[in-house]
């Protein structure tokens, strides 16, 4: 079974130079992203050019050892990337977050034959798609059931079940998915979904502030027949406990990017705001020094995200804790800091505090990492 076209890393050339990814990065962001930032918040864009401009320049393959040109397991590289296109539109840059836990559970799966077939492909981003992991993350920590079921039958699988929302879908695109099997084994499994899958019913049933333009779906599955092959990890526990700093780590560079964002406006406006804004909380240069002393903090903890410590585990789930709470707070001071300005329909200054409020409720929201935070401390 043909699941996905596979592409050489070989043929990815002028991005196996590392350091000329992040110029890169930086260029298609303000080349084929910028302008069209203000029609996704607005009119709920799909940019689906950029997000194959970014996979063929690199953006989704740097925490891939296997598909990295330099061998290694780089989640710094990977959240840098994101933080730079998420400075310009979290909607992106969420949906590069999106693109790189694919990849992610691709890699670390022991399925070697979805590997060969679909890896190369994701992490060039020539195959576009998600995850669909908010639910059992919140399932695992005891906050809600789990939406999905599974039977076992010949062959595979047979799916039902709904979960409200899953971003990065589209025709051709797949995304990862949790279901719990009954009979005489009960437990979770964790599988691959194509969304062209029959039975996969996709339907846009809300529209979103700040999100719309990131292919978030509502998915109703009837009785979708998964094959085999499509399987990710069964149990899936351990699979989850190897994946999930990594998954958690990823999505600093949607707060860095923003919180970034946020200094940068409130230091547009310095020159002429300066004399007032000096009387304001949260200075520009205060959280750039927060920002900074985060950034520092999540690039250590890059260094083992496979470590199974609940040491580390507990600094990592701080460490995003923190960036979303940076995030409202830097947020909140563009738009006071920008006065006005920040308040007209096309300011980037509100489009930041509509998103911040993204970082701080997507899964692990800051009520789940508080909870997790209280579990791991009394461990
Ligand atoms: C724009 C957008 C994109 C998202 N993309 C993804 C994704 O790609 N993958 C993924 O797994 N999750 C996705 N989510 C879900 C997200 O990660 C969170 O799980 C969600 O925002 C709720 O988190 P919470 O912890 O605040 O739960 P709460 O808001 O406290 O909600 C508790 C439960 O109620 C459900 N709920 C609340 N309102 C509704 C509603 N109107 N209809 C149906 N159910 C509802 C929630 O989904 C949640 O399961 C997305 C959410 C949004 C808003």
């Amino acid at each position: 079974m043909s699941i996905g076209q596979s592409k050489s890393t070989a043929e990815v050339t002028d991005m196996d130079c590392p350091v000329a990814l992040p110029h890169t990065i930086e260029q298609i962001t303000a080349d084929q992203l910028a302008p069209l930032t203000v029609r996704i918040d607005r009119e709920g864009y799909y940019p689906r050019a950029v997000l194959h401009a970014l996979g063929a320049a690199g953006a989704y393959r740097q925490h891939l050892a296997s598909q990295n040109p330099t061998g290694q397991l780089d989640l710094s590289g990977a959240i840098d990337a994101m933080s730079v296109v998420s400075r310009e539109c979290l909607s992106t840059g969420f949906m590069m977050w999106c693109q790189d836990a694919l990849g992610w559970y691709l890699e670390n799966s022991e399925n070697t034959v979805l590997q060969a077939e679909l890896l190369a492909s994701v992490a060039s981003g020539e195959v576009l798609g998600g995850t669909a992991l908010s639910n059992p993350m919140k399932y695992f920590s005891g906050i809600e059931p789990l939406h999905l079921q599974a039977q076992q039958v010949e062959g595979g699988y047979l799916i039902n079940g709904t979960l409200p929302w899953v971003s990065h879908l589209g025709p051709g695109h797949y995304f990862g998915a949790i279901c719990r099997i009954q009979g005489e084994t009960p437990r979770e499994i964790m599988l691959l979904v194509p969304c062209a899958q029959e039975g996969l019913d996709l339907k846009q049933l809300a529209h979103f502030i700040a999100m719309e333009g990131t292919g978030t779906f509502s998915c109703q599955f009837h009785d979708v027949f998964i094959p085999d092959v499509l399987l990710l990890a069964d149990p899936v526990q351990p699979f989850l406990a190897r994946i999930k700093a990594g998954f958690v780590l990823l999505q600093a560079g949607m707060a860095l990017g923003l919180i970034d964002a946020c200094i940068e406006l409130m230091r547009d406006v310095e020159g002429v705001l300066g004399h007032v804004n000096c009387y304001l909380d949260d200075r520009p240069d205060e959280l750039a020094d927060e920002v900074d002393e985060l950034r520092m903090q999540v690039s250590a903890l890059t260094s083992d995200p496979f470590d199974s410590s609940n040491d580390y585990l507990s600094d990592v789930m701080q460490a995003r804790l923190s960036g979303s709470e940076l995030a409202l707070r830097a947020a909140h001071a563009a738009m006071l800091h920008t006065g006005a300005r920040g308040y007209l329909i096309d300011a980037p200054a509100q489009r930041k505090l509509r998103e911040a409020y993204f970082v701080a409720i997507v899964t692990p929201a800051i009520k789940h990492l508080r909870k997790e935070l209280d579990m791991l401390a009394s461990d």
